[in-house]
């Protein structure tokens, strides 16, 4: 038996609804997360409603998952239209969606090729196999020795390798032993990074602005220093797209604001429009060849549906609209709740429509914060104690907007 927590202050107003449907899955689900009390039954745009009939403004988007809005038309249109085709084949033969996919994929990131996945770890996981085979077969690396190097802070997922580099104890306490192969360097430190590349370096792995970590922005320069460095040590650059991607920073690319072109993209999250999960890898040939028949593979890869629905998002990001519209709004978020240092904020970091916001240890943490944002009808997500962050859908509206900035500044007290 489950017993409800009372007298915080998110359970003020929990409904007999709402209390019945934490608690089911409180008996039922494994505990690996702890949601705010919320429960949602359906949503439209940037609004999901609750079991109660109660509206908010969804300001996370499932950590930019649901960046095109929830129930896009155009994405579940185009989920329709395959579902009444065929779901899945997999890569055991060919389907008729997936060409179209990898081609407008490959033309959006200007790469040759696509290894479609699924989750966004397993596109990390697929990144570190291939990175580690071109080590062997194009750098020379001796077998057995290559070497990534990744970045202190890092989240790239969950999977028994990316935790083996992950500096969260949260992430890794009790899953050892780990996967050895791996360098942590400081992020934001290119003399750092320049330091440990060796011979035996095959690739750097690193997320253009960490998003689990705090929606923590590199210094300017940073990202083209990585790129040059790795260029002339002949080390691969891999960015990991998979939250920062896809418009959420008013670019295709977070790589783009910064005038980069890494070897290799990660990309996830947003790929699948908050229908169904979507990864990719993206490179060109002479990476993504180093891959043969056999060496690689996943049931649900690139299936028919998720190639449907992917190539709907690709097409919508190919007309600029979502990332013009993430970079407008961003300034005006950013305007607003820069306004909040001294008052309640400490810090506000990010880019576009993306923003971590340190929240004044006298006005409580992050998730207190968060639990009055949800009494106002906001929806945000803490990370790490003092951080709230933001990632609202790029549809939003600029009322909304600034609906989020007014709550926000009311449920810091400023
Ligand atoms: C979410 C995320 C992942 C993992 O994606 P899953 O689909 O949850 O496996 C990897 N890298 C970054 C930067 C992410 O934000």
């Amino acid at each position: 038996m489950t017993t409800m927590q009372t007298g915080s202050l998110g359970d003020v107003g929990t409904t007999p609804a709402t209390a019945a449907a934490i608690e089911q899955v409180e008996a039922h689900a494994a505990h690996n997360y702890h949601p705010l009390p919320v429960v949602v039954e359906e949503a439209s745009g940037a609004w999901v409603t609750d079991v109660d009939g109660r509206r908010y403004l969804d300001c996370l988007a499932a950590y930019s998952a649901v960046n095109f809005g929830h129930g896009n038309p155009r994405l579940i249109a185009a989920a329709h239209a395959q579902l009444d085709r065929v779901t899945l084949t997999s890569r055991a033969f060919h389907s008729a969606a997936l060409g179209p996919f990898v081609e407008a994929l490959a033309a959006l990131a200007g790469k040759d090729m696509v290894l479609p996945m699924n989750t966004g770890a397993e596109a990390v996981e697929s990144a570190i196999k291939v990175a580690r085979r071109w080590a062997y077969e194009v750098k020379g690396v001796p077998a057995g020795q290559a070497e990534i190097i990744v970045m202190e802070g890092n989240f790239h997922g969950r999977t028994t390798t990316i935790v083996s580099f992950s500096d969260d104890p949260d992430a890794t306490t009790g899953y050892a032993p780990f996967t050895p192969g791996f360098v942590r360097v400081p992020f934001g430190d290119a003399a750092a990074l320049e330091a440990a590349i060796g011979p035996r370096t095959a690739a750097v792995l690193l997320e253009p602005i960490q998003g689990e970590a705090g929606i923590n922005v590199p210094p300017p320069g940073y990202l083209r220093a990585v790129r040059e460095i790795t260029a002339r040590e002949r080390v691969l650059m891999i960015a990991d797209e998979i939250q920062s991607g896809l418009g959420r920073t008013g670019a295709t690319f977070q790589c783009d604001n910064e005038g980069v072109v890494p070897d290799v993209y990660l990309l996830g999250k947003a790929l699948g429009g908050g229908v169904v999960p979507v990864s990719a890898v993206v490179a060109d040939r002479d990476v993504l060849g180093v891959l043969t028949p056999g060496s690689h593979g996943s049931t649900f890869g690139g299936n028919p549906l998720a190639a449907a629905v992917g190539l709907e998002v690709v097409r919508m990001l190919a007309e600029g609209e979502m990332q013009a519209r993430a970079r407008e709004l961003g300034a005006r978020l950013h305007a607003g709740l820069s306004a909040l240092i001294g008052h309640g904020v400490t810090a506000v970091r990010g880019a576009g429509l993306w923003a971590g916001i340190d929240i004044d240890p006298a006005v409580g943490t992050a998730r207190d914060v968060c639990l009055r944002l949800l009494e106002r009808g906001i929806l945000a997500k803490d990370t790490h104690g003092q951080t709230v962050r933001l990632a609202p859908p790029i549809v939003i509206d600029e009322a909304d907007l600034d609906l989020l900035v007014r709550e926000f500044r009311a449920a810091v007290g400023a």
